[in-house]
């Protein structure tokens, strides 16, 4: 027999091999196997078909091994993964090394820990052992003490030769000593379980029921629910999760960035136990490995996990919810395979025959069309639960705020201030989003107008004042503060806010303020964000001030007062998404007030107040806006009017990505009619970490390739078959379908 094999190489060749005898019972489609690749050695990959025959002419080598000894995946995940290769257009062998952990043998098994177990514990041995063993009396009442069970390593307080005082136990026949296997912590994530009492409200009941119905039949059916945040969308995917179970079936819960949101993940542990596995993006190799092998072993109903969790081998798929699916965070942006998480949920839903639930309090634009367009059946939650309502919004117009007190630089208004300064005094907490990190985003000379810009990106430097450092966000390099500028010798101011800014205004105005910031910088270490979120959950701070990352998913119903200190941060960008997830950030984060008995509200400072997104999701006017947006999308023809794919040239030296994205772009001068290339341009940043990088835009229009078929075979063509295959050229393609960010 012979196999074709597929590395994780940026290549569509597969290369055939000669299955040795041995192997051949083990080895099937989709078994992962190491096989001599040129002058690289020996290298892992899959086997992406099998056949008697061989047309291959040259000498034919064997297989080496075989890598797991677990099957690695059942048919449907292998059709899956097959999908995810063409059409994300990256060859298997890197969609494989991307979605599943490196190596699944048996040869992790956890730790090792010797357990001992009392056998006998009668009056006698105990005066026994008192009388002739103290030590082995001392640590035998420890035990019994315990109930009458326990680690061996957990007496080491009694005595530090436990385990040989553990061993003469043993040969007394008073005790047992087992090995038993400890799972790999799972605790990093730190998921405190949250107990409710809960019975779905009318509104939340006939959602269930509708999902009921077709998770009962067993069909795939794909749903957009569409519920304002604190509706009670996790009780009813608690509660389909737990339908699903009863008949048999289990679920995967996706969520944007689950670190971020260990209050869901608790919700689920605490209905679940020990039948929900959580898969994300921070835990080890070996945490991995483990809970993939658990999962084959089918011990689990639910997984609530981030964007891979999507390529667990989970068998029986009833119910997969995407919630706040409109997140760019379940779009891998690197590496290969760019996937979007989101659409790989509706195709493994179609092939397991699931449920498959798009949810979201502002979902996106491509996800409302599709459910204008019936390809998404629509499930509306409109009201809050309880006694929560939606809060009163303010827009404070900043130029105004400025001239009326002669400040260019305000950074706190006077409606803020004393929305602040009352809610102090009730004691209640307060949440303020400033959507950039560090003290100040630019810093610019007084004379010459030079604003310092990092080495190796076109972009300007962040000050971060705690450190005294201009920091690279993109590339992380780090400068100290000039004294002067570099180029003229004026003196140096700083522009922009961040996070840092608005924690030192704060604390000016408000010298007694207890606070905690959240961004990047405060939660790099391990449980950092679970940290924050204790502290500010048990009232121990007042105000949380954070990036993006504080809009999501939060549930503090003592919090009555958003404000977002600068609305307009994002929405310049030149990214026809920007106005979209400016409108969403204010959206969402305006739904974290008023969670509670207590009524909210939000306090919007911008720039712009009449630009459409800005004004319609203060209003909370959730259809003007992407209707307006929808209108603009069609006449640019954007998606959801059109297939969308994004081709990267980049490199270091600027001619030769410059000629190659030309050459690339003469080559497809003809085109199928309704298609569009926009480019070659330079990327909006056109240089990150040294590499300068050009693009090109391909767009297909849908009323004209209603599958995308003729584009994705059109794009197939010209951009699979070289490949990245041109490595001596010093320019690096890479392709991304359904791009998420043209930056
Ligand atoms: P969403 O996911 O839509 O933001 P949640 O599911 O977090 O909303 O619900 C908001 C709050 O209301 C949570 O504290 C939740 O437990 C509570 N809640 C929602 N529905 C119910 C219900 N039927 N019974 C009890 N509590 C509920
Ligand atoms: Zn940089």
């Amino acid at each position: 027999m012979y196999a074709n094999v597929s590395f994780p190489i940026s290549s569509w060749k597969v290369f055939t091999y000669r299955v040795p005898a041995e192997l051949n019972s083990i080895i099937q489609t989709g078994s992962r196997v190491r096989a001599p690749l040129g002058s690289r050695g020996s290298v892992q990959g899959v086997v992406v078909g099998l056949e008697e025959q061989v047309r291959f002419k040259g000498r034919i080598q064997p297989i080496s091994e075989v890598v797991d000894d677990v099957p690695l995946l059942d048919q449907k995940l292998w059709e899956l993964l097959s999908w995810v290769s063409q059409y994300y257009l990256t060859p298997i062998g890197q969609v494989m090394r991307s979605a599943i952990p490196p190596r699944l043998s048996r040869d992790y098994e956890g730790a090792q820990l010797l357990e001992v177990s009392v056998l006998e514990a009668s009056v006698e041995t105990i005066e026994l052992l008192s009388r002739k063993a103290p030590k082995q009396h001392d640590l035998f009442m420890a035990i019994l003490e315990t109930g009458g069970k326990t680690l061996v390593r957990n007496l080491s307080h009694i005595s530090n030769r436990a385990s040989a005082v553990c061993r003469a136990l043993e040969k007394k026949n008073f005790v047992e000593l087992n090995t038993v296997v400890r799972e790999p912590s799972l605790k990093r994530l730190k998921v405190e379980s949250v107990k409710k009492d809960v019975k779905l409200t009318p509104e939340q009941k006939q959602i269930a029921d509708t999902v009921s119905h077709p998770l009962e039949k067993g069909g795939f059916e794909a749903f957009l629910l569409h519920g304002v945040t604190g509706s009670g969308k996790t009780e009813v995917y608690i509660h389909l999760a737990r339908e699903a179970e009863k008949l048999g079936r289990t679920s995967i819960i996706l969520l944007p960035e689950i670190s971020l949101t260990p209050q869901i993940a608790g919700r689920f542990c605490s209905v679940f136990g020990e039948r929900v596995a959580i898969w994300h993006s921070r835990m080890t190799q070996a945490e991995r490995r483990w809970t993939w092998r658990q999962i084959c072993e089918g011990h689990y109903s639910v997984i609530v996990g981030a964007r891979s969790a999507i390529f667990t081998p989970l068998k029986n798929i009833g119910l997969i919810v995407i919630d706040e699916e409109q997140e760019s965070s379940f779009k891998q942006e690197s590496p290969a395979p760019r996937y979007n998480a989101r659409d790989v949920a509706l195709m493994r839903g179609k092939l397991s025959s699931a449920v498959t639930i798009l949810a979201g309090a502002t979902p996106s634009i491509e996800s409302f069309y599709n459910q204008a367009m019936g390809k998404l059946r629509s499930l509306r939650l409109s009201s809050r639960f309880g006694n929560a309502h939606y809060p009163k919004v303010h827009v404070v117009d900043m130029n105004r705020e400025r001239d009326i007190r002669e400040d260019p630089s305000v950074t706190l208004s006077r409606l803020l201030s004393e929305k602040i300064a009352e809610r102090l005094d009730k004691k209640e907490q307060i949440i303020l989003l400033q959507n950039r990190r560090g003290f100040a985003s630019v810093m610019i000379c007084r004379d010459c107008g030079e604003t310092e810009v990092c080495k190796h990106c076109q972009v300007s430097l962040t000050f971060h004042k705690h450190e005294h450092l201009l920091k690279c966000h993109y590339c992380d390099a780090r400068r100290s503060v000039p004294a002067c500028c570099l180029k003229c010798g004026g003196g140096l101011r700083l522009g922009g806010t961040g996070t840092q800014k608005v924690e030192e205004v704060l604390v000016r105005k408000f010298p007694n303020i207890r606070y905690v910031r959240m961004d990047l910088d405060t939660t790099r270490g391990k449980g950092a964000y679970a940290e924050i979120l204790h502290r500010f959950g048990n009232g121990q701070v007042d105000v949380l001030i954070g990036t993006q990352m504080i809009a999501k998913g939060l549930d503090f119903p003592n919090v009555t007062l958003v404000g977002v200190v600068d609305a307009d941060t994002g929405l310049f960008l030149p990214d026809f998404r920007a106005g979209e997830r400016t409108f969403q950030l204010i959206y969402q984060v305006a739904g974290r007030s008023g969670r509670g008995d207590k009524p909210g509200e939000a306090v919007i400072q911008t720039s712009n107040p009449d630009d459409p997104a800005i004004k319609s999701a203060s209003q909370l006017d959730f259809d003007t806006y992407y209707n307006i947006c929808l209108n603009e999308r069609k006449e640019l023809m954007y998606p959801p009017f059109s297939w969308m794919s994004r081709v990267e040239l980049s490199g270091r030296d600027r001619d030769k990505v410059k000629s190659r994205a030309d050459n690339l772009v003469k080559k497809i001068q003809e085109r199928p009619k309704g298609m569009e290339v926009i480019g070659p341009a330079p990327c909006p940043l056109e240089r990150i970490r040294g590499q300068f990088r050009y693009q090109i835009i391909l767009k297909s229009m849908k009323s004209k390739d209603r599958n995308g078929e003729r584009f994705h075979a059109f794009l197939s063509r010209h951009f699979c078959e070289e490949g990245g295959a041109q490595p001596k050229s010093g320019v690096r393609m890479t392709i991304d379908i359904d791009p998420v960010s043209l930056l």
